[in-house]
């Protein structure tokens, strides 16, 4: 038996893909003990500063144990690992492929029946890998390669092991969630959010992230009609102004986001955008930033553009750091004013918090939540919101 920890860097995704190697390597009858002989990280490769981190994060698992496993996005960027030392393994494989080469190169020990649930408050259940758009500053399409999905069959009996193992919340996950199809049964992600939903025990569902164009109406109707899914939906908007949306070569306009969110205005909307992207003056910059008040958005993820090797704008970066680091600024201050917004407008009412961390957990349309020190983790919460904090609502029960 072998000792190891696991490591992600990024998004839910690098979150599933860590997941199924922890899980690989428990089944294979290995213990998870932070410091152990084996660590395995989980790396991103979405802009320059998260490739210097995946770096950074090797370097130094690899003084502190005698293997490191270096997976994910960045393992498949080539030469993004040069020059780490030999007790290092870059492992350039397809997601599906990884868990199961890691396990076997640290060597299938016993067969322990080891009970795999890691986080045992939400799970990521991947549903799609890869992508076939052709976004022109995303690197993600030569990692991760074109989109493929898993069986329905596969993904349901997945979350019912997730909610038997005590999960209260499931989270579909994948790279571009919209294109899951399993054709052969029959199955789009509508279908499979409604069945999911019906999972008995499960509490809550959620989308990891949804591109514009999939929120179409049978989906909005299943988010809907389906009682466990959270009033949340992660929209990635890149940028509100068309120029630079079709410069980035993104399947929409501003007009379309905005249309296709009108029948969810009751929900939290929560986006990405990407600031100082080549053709991005200070005009569309100010469009972005009228385009996420009009669409009700709250938290917005701020990514300052960085070329990534191997795409359309590669060689293109313009706008100088110093620009970026101000409408980033600038953007994550708009978010933050939009989130107390939201959370003020709770005040005085209720919720269900499931709480995930001691005195922390999310309401129903994932608005953080303080709450009790003493309130039990992974458990679901009645409160009361009293008050707004910098970070969440607070609530009493
Ligand atoms: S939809 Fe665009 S940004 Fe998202 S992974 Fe695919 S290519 Fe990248």
């Amino acid at each position: 038996m072998a000792t190891f920890s696991v490591r992600f860097l990024g998004c839910k995704v690098s979150h599933s893909d860590a997941h199924a190697v922890r899980e690989a390597l428990l089944r294979d009858g290995h213990e998870e003990r932070s410091g152990g002989e084996i660590a395995v990280v989980n790396t991103c490769c979405v802009t320059n500063e998260a490739v210097r981190k995946s770096r950074q994060a090797a370097r130094r698992a690899a003084r502190a144990h005698r293997r490191v496993y270096v997976t994910g996005c960045a393992a498949n960027l080539e030469r993004a690992f040069d020059g780490l030392p030999e007790n290092v393994t870059v492992v350039s494989r397809r997601a599906e492929q990884t868990a199961a080469f890691v396990a076997g190169d640290v060597g299938a020990i016993g067969c322990v029946q080891a009970d795999a649930r890691l986080d045992r408050v939400r799970a990521f259940v991947r549903v799609q890998d890869g992508c076939s758009f052709s976004c022109r500053f995303c690197v993600i399409p030569l990692v991760r390669g074109a989109s493929r999905s898993r069986s329905a069959d596969a993904v349901l009996r997945e979350v019912g092991k997730r909610v038997e193992q005590g999960h209260r919340e499931v989270v579909l996950t994948g790279i571009n969630l919209g294109c899951f199809r399993d054709r052969e049964r029959g199955y789009d992600l509508a279908r499979l959010v409604r069945e999911a939903g019906a999972t008995p025990g499960l509490e809550r569902l959620r989308l990891s992230s949804i591109e514009v164009n999939h929120v179409n109406d049978e989906l909005v109707r299943a988010l809907r009609d389906t009682p466990a899914v959270s009033r949340h939906l992660h929209v990635p908007l890149q940028s509100g102004d068309d120029r630079v949306l079709t410069a980035m070569g993104r399947r929409y306009t501003a007009a379309t986001y905005l249309r296709r969110l009108e029948p969810l205005t009751d929900f939290n909307v929560t986006a990405d955008v990407i600031v100082g992207f080549p053709v991005e003056d200070e005009q569309a910059f100010e469009q972005t930033r009228r385009m996420l008040r009009a669409a009700g958005v709250s938290k917005v993820h701020v990514f300052p553009y960085s070329p990534r090797p191997g795409t359309a704008t590669a060689a293109q970066d313009p706008v100088p750091a110093s620009v970026k680091k101000r409408r980033s600024a600038r953007l994550r201050a708009d978010s933050h004013e939009a989130c107390l917004r939201r959370w003020r407008s709770k005040v005085g009412g209720k919720d269900e918090v499931l709480v995930d961390r001691p005195g922390r957990g999310y309401g129903d349309d994932y608005s953080p939540w303080l709450v009790d020190e003493s309130a039990p983790i992974g458990e679901l919460v009645s409160v009361r919101a009293v008050d707004v904090a910098d970070e969440g609502i607070v609530g009493a029960v």
